[in-house]
């Protein structure tokens, strides 16, 4: 179920600031099916967003940042790393959406403009309307929303597993596993000594006083 909910009448006002925070639990299921968590006591991440009105489209920028219990690149151990990520996204109105509860069932007049409402959606470029809020198509995510409010739980979960490191470390020195295993060479070279010249070590051995 969503938590971080933008309702549109909130918005008629002019642009509106938001602050949720991503609880354990939120964490937990936006994490679900990969190798990522919550870590076990860290602060709750933090997703603050501004939502303004653009014509029928909600313009949602801002940041989320979380910490993420991941699997530490060089050794393999816990490494608590944190996320932090920009949020830029259009919702515009689904085209396939019902014509909202308030309106009478469908009529052969708005399926005409549900089929308008669908070609236009598919234009890349964005409609006149949107010309006065300036917009990067690039860096700008698009969404779609039906009914009265737009939830953000799904684009806070993408962006967030967008900037995930990809070699995550537990600390910015981890030796890795490396020295663990580097007295065994040493140890092999020791071994393999030619028994010929065993009997020279242990005459060295008493000279080392
Ligand atoms: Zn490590």
């Amino acid at each position: 179920m969503a938590e971080f909910v933008i309702k549109l009448r909130d918005l008629e006002a002019g642009e509106k600031p938001y602050r949720f925070e991503l609880s354990r639990s939120w964490l937990e299921r936006a994490l679900a099916g990969t190798d990522m968590s919550p870590p076990d006591d860290a602060n709750p991440g933090i997703a603050t967003v501004k939502a303004m009105l653009s014509g029928r489209d909600v313009l949602v920028r801002g940041e989320v940042d979380a910490e993420i219990a991941m699997t530490c690149a060089r050794c393999l151990g816990p490494a608590v790393v944190p996320v932090h990520a920009p949020i830029t996204a259009l919702f515009t109105p689904a085209p396939s959406a019902p014509a909202a509860a308030t309106s009478p069932a469908p009529t052969a007049d708005a399926a005409a403009r549900e089929g308008t409402a669908q070609r236009r959606a598919r234009k890349p470029k964005p409609e006149p309307d949107d010309a006065d809020v300036e917009l990067s198509g690039d860096d700008l995510d698009r969404e779609h929303f039906t009914g009265e409010t737009i939830a953000l739980d799904d684009l806070v979960r993408d962006q967030l597993l967008i900037e995930v490191p990809f070699n995550p470390l537990c600390r910015e020195d981890c030796p890795g596993i490396a020295p663990e295993r580097a007295p065994a060479p040493l140890e092999s070279k020791a071994d393999v000594i030619d028994p010929r010249f065993a009997p020279l070590l242990a005459i060295k051995l008493p000279n080392k006083e």
